[in-house]
Formats: C-alpha cells, sequence, structure tokens
C-alpha cells in the first residue's frame, strides 16, 4: 500500500489572480517574489505562496467531501464551512476552537475530522494557572515550564506545498486592469460618487512549477502515542483509505485549474504541460526537483531510492518511468494502490 508520494508539476497559466495576497484600498496588487536563476542572477516575478496552494488543497478536500462521493468522511464544525479554525465546534452560532486538556485528544480530533487529520493544526493552549486544567502524568518540571510559557498543541500537516514560481528561462506578464461593477440603477461614470464602484486589479500569466507531497502513512496516526507500536486513530478498516483517497483526488482537482480566488469571474487559462508522480510503498521520500529548473526530470529520478514508481505525463521519455497517456490513468493508478 501506499506510503508517501510526491508531485512535480509544471503548468501554464493566463490570465490568473491566484496571487492576489497583497490587498491595499481597492487595488490589489499582484504578489511579486524575487530568486535567482541557473546562473545565480537575481530574478523578480509574479509567484503565487505555498500557504495558498495549500488552502487550494484544504478547500478541493472540503468540497469533495460535501459534495462528492466520500460523504462518509467526517469533518469538524470549522473545516465543514473552511474557516482555518480547526478543530472546532459550534458554540451557538459561534465558532471555538477546541481547547484540550488532554494530550490525548490529539486522537479524539484526528478521529472526528479528515482535515485535521491530514492539514493538521495548531492550538495555543492557556498556560497552566490561566485555565486551572490539569494534564495527566506531568512531572513538576512541566506543570513549572508550562505556568511561564504554556504548552502548544501542534499536528503537522501531511499535505505539502511548495510556491509556484515561474519556470526559469520563461517570460511572465502581468497588467493592472480597471473593473467597474454593473449598476442597472444608474450610469455610472468616474468621478460622480462612483469611486466605489471602480477598483483596479491585477492578472498574471506564466509557465509555472511547484511541488508537492503527501504523507500517506501518516495519515490517521496519532503522533503523541508513537512508540514502537503504529497507533491509528483510523484505520484501514475504519475509513483510513477513503481520507488518502480525497487527498489525492484533491490533488487532481489542483491541476485542473480549481484554485484562485476569482473562480467566479477569472478561471485560470491552464494549460498543464507535464507531471512526474514519484510514489513508495515501503517509506517516505525525499521531495523532487522542482520543473522550474532545466534538468528537473532526471535529477529527480536520479534522486530517489530504489524501489521508487514513477509515472509520468508529458513531452518527455525516459527510461524505468511509467508514461501515461493522460493525466487520469496517473491518477487512476495512485488511487488503486490505496
Ligand atoms: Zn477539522
Amino acid at each position: 500500500m501506499l506510503t508517501f508520494v510526491t508531485f512535480a508539476v509544471k503548468t501554464q497559466l493566463n490570465v490568473h489572480d491566484l496571487n492576489n495576497e497583497a490587498v491595499a484600498g481597492n487595488v490589489n496588487d499582484i504578489r511579486i517574489m524575487e530568486f535567482v536563476d541557473e546562473e545565480g542572477s537575481r530574478q523578480e516575478a509574479p509567484a503565487v505562496s505555498g500557504r495558498m496552494l495549500k488552502h487550494w488543497h484544504l478547500e478541493g478536500m472540503r468540497h469533495l467531501i460535501l459534495n462528492g462521493g466520500y460523504s462518509s468522511i467526517p469533518l469538524c464544525a470549522g473545516c465543514k464551512i473552511g474557516e482555518p479554525i480547526r478543530p472546532a465546534v459550534l458554540s451557538g452560532e459561534k465558532l471555538e476552537q477546541i481547547k484540550p486538556n488532554k494530550l490525548k485528544e490529539e486522537e479524539d480530533f484526528v478521529k472526528k475530522c479528515a482535515i485535521c487529520d491530514i492539514h493538521g493544526y495548531l492550538i495555543a493552549h492557556e498556560a497552566k494557572g490561566e485555565s486551572g486544567e490539569e494534564v495527566e502524568g506531568e512531572t513538576k518540571e512541566e506543570k513549572k515550564g508550562k505556568k511561564q510559557k504554556g504548552l502548544n498543541l501542534r499536528r503537522t500537516s501531511r499535505a505539502m506545498f511548495s510556491w509556484l514560481m515561474p519556470v526559469l528561462g520563461t517570460e511572465t506578464a502581468q497588467k493592472q486592469v480597471l473593473h467597474t461593477r454593473v449598476s442597472q440603477q444608474e450610469s455610472i461614470t468616474e468621478g460622480e460618487g462612483a469611486a466605489q464602484m471602480i477598483f483596479n486589479k491585477s492578472y498574471a500569466s506564466g509557465i509555472y512549477a511547484f511541488v508537492a507531497a503527501l504523507d500517506v502513512d501518516r495519515i490517521g496516526l496519532v503522533e503523541l502515542n508513537l512508540g514502537s507500536s503504529r497507533p491509528y486513530a483510523v484505520d484501514n478498516n475504519s475509513g483510513r483509505k477513503e481520507r488518502i483517497k480525497v487527498a489525492i483526488e484533491a490533488y487532481r482537482m489542483m491541476l485542473c485549474g480549481k484554485i484562485g480566488a476569482s473562480l467566479s469571474h477569472a478561471l485560470p487559462h491552464q494549460n498543464p504541460v507535464e507531471l512526474l508522480v514519484a510514489y513508495s510503498e515501503t517509506g517516505p521520500l525525499p521531495f523532487p526537483v522542482s520543473p522550474m529548473y532545466s534538468n528537473w526530470l532526471r535529477k529527480t529520478i536520479g534522486l530517489m531510492p530504489q524501489g521508487t514508481q514513477f509515472l509520468y505525463w508529458g513531452a518527455e521519455s525516459i527510461e524505468n518511468v511509467n508514461k501515461k497517456n493522460t493525466l487520469d490513468e496517473i491518477f487512476e493508478e495512485l488511487l488503486n494502490k490505496v
């Protein structure tokens, strides 16, 4: 069974606004990142943060669970409505992050929510003395230490993403345009009280790369109980496989353009160029070399340990790499390994 999957993606995006993360007033500016090319020269171009990519993977999972064939997968109140507060419960009409008082509650959170399980969370625990909560089995020193700094409860994400970066040596384009909201009540002209109806938005275009990974083996695993045994809060007979499948399907959603803040009016003109999936059935894998570099494919294959399986879609032909005719064939093979 699958233990670890990596994705190396090259895709063209025309006229997208994935990176409108720097918003000032009525101007949505585009995020520009500095980096160096293969000669070591400084470059700058529009780029999209890994936080944004992770967010859209999470949204893909949420969408598939609430609307697709994965309705048996549980979500907590926060993840159900796409709020970043997690794990959460609804208290009246207010969403509240769950405050654990026992470490073993990680098991409970993982059981009750597939997104908390796969995307992780951070609960900033109140310092002892403020909450009055007791933690079983802690030593005097632990109690003393906690009094000073509190205890954060963190579950690391099983889904990992790089930034979306332009492929080196390709051109990127960006343009700021003026939009007006259409009103049937009155004609909107510039200058006459219509300032709020006019706003600027930036759009970018380019050929981009990103890498991502899914630590399949640790889905459902309760880290805090990790010892000689493998303590899974959700096992292969109680919904773990469905969680893995929906997480894999969410990567497919990202490749097909279901990313971006303006899906109602600025769907990216996406044109996938290459995809390399490397997977293991025995243990974790290194991250792939980014397709933003020229020789990424051969370098990635040379980096991965013996026994790694490769699935590729794109224009290259390489030994030991299983070349597929469609992206769907890659995802079907992955899902069959779960
Ligand atoms: Zn959750």
